[in-house]
């Protein structure tokens, strides 16, 4: 197998590591909350779309880049190298692209690729969240509409959003084969806002209620009761950005580490002299390059049609475990200053964790 990668995707890396080093990496130290105010996020969001990489992967006829998997996978090792929280594009665009009507694709992803809209996903419940066919939220046909009640939380990116995919059982005794994705307007009469969730290093997610939403019948995401599939293709899409995402991090925090073993000295000697710090810094190495080959493997599979669920899912697991000894060995090397908010390590050791439980643990 060949992985040297192309002319194009190199030019496409060099772009988006000049837009973390320049636009993300110096605004670390004025933005330390983990929500970015609204300013910035859209001075930033309008950087991203003017050099192609705010909705790269979307087809080039709908305004996208029209890059393939392993352009994603690349884009977003380098995105991953910031702690600023600024996220490139939109969760929903996958499935809209993949099923969405002539109507769905100008009034929701076509707006969403401009930057004019922003989407979210609210898809976990008090009682369903790996086991995503327990979602008790119902949507009950009536003449010609449906109506959507029901509460989800941990529901990222409301403060931003304009609309969200969300899913509701349609024919609750038919199982996972009885759920329906709807595309909600998130000013739809009945959608509330019931509270912010806040996790580990101060990000907010939500919890929302659903009291008779009257949806109508061109809410529908693909069909009636094959909500269920279509959740499962996104969740594998987006487990394949994610341990992208990780190996970024994990080559900041890793070359973080190695220039300060080099430059702090104790006991007379720079700590990079003493084997166990060394052998910290190779384990490190080891499991980068074991992640990013996994994901290039994953994600050359992915575009050449015989990528699967699995592939992903393993990417996962492998990438987010392995982040997370990455950052905590760069942290080990620090000492004291490894802990502080003065470094982004401590940033990079909140998020990471919550990445073994996201798109599904
Ligand atoms: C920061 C953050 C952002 C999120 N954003 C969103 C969002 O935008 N939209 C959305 O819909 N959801 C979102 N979620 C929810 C997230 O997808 C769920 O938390 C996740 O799917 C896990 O579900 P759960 O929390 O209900 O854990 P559960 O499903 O209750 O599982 C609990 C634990 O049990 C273990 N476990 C589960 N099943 C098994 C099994 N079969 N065998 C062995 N062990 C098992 C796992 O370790 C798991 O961590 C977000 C969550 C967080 C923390």
């Amino acid at each position: 197998m060949d992985f040297t990668i192309s002319d194009e995707l190199k030019m496409l890396r060099d772009l988006a590591r000049q837009f973390v080093e320049k636009e993300l990496i110096p605004l670390e130290s004025v933005y330390v909350h983990p929500e970015l105010p609204e300013e910035p996020r859209l001075a930033l969001e309008k950087k991203a779309i003017a050099l192609g990489l705010w909705a790269a992967a979307a087809p080039a006829t709908f305004g996208g880049g029209g890059v393939n998997n392993l352009g994603m996978a690349i884009i977003h090792e380098e995105m991953g190298k910031t702690c600023l929280r600024f996220e490139l594009g939109n969760p929903a665009n996958w499935a809209i692209l993949a099923l969405g009507t002539p109507q769905q694709i100008e009034r929701y992803l076509i707006p969403t690729i401009k930057g004019e809209r922003h989407s979210m996903i609210a898809l976990t419940e008090p009682n369903a969240g790996s086991d995503a066919a327990a979602i008790e939220a119902t949507a009950v046909r009536n003449g010609g509409h449906f109506v959507l009640n029901g509460t989800k939380v941990f529901s990222s990116r409301w403060e931003r959003a304009d609309f969200m995919l969300t899913f509701a059982k349609t024919a609750p005794e038919k199982g996972r084969n009885g759920v329906t994705c709807f595309i909600v307007d998130n000013n739809t009469p009945g959608v509330r806002h019931v509270r912010w969730i806040t996790v580990l290093g101060g990000r907010r997610t939500s919890e929302l209620r659903f009291e008779d939403c009257r949806l109508p019948m061109s809410a529908v995401l693909g069909e009636v009761d094959k909500g269920f599939d279509l959740m499962q293709k996104r969740v594998g899409n987006s487990r394949f950005v994610l341990s992208s995402t990780a190996i970024g991090t994990s080559v900041r925090c890793l070359k973080m580490a190695a220039a300060y073993a080099k430059h702090r000295h104790t006991f007379g000697q720079p700590l990079a002299s003493r084997q166990a710090v060394q052998w910290m810094l190779a384990d490190s190495a080891i499991d980068i390059r074991a992640a990013r080959l996994l994901v290039h493997d994953a994600a050359w599979r992915a575009d050449n049609g015989t990528g699967t669920r699995t592939d992903a899912s393993i990417c996962k697991v492998f990438a987010t475990e392995m982040v997370g000894r990455v950052v905590d060995r760069a942290i080990q090397i620090h000492g004291g200053i490894g802990v502080t908010q003065d470094l982004p390590l401590e940033r990079f050791y909140s998020q990471v964790r919550t990445l073994r439980i996201v798109e599904g643990p």
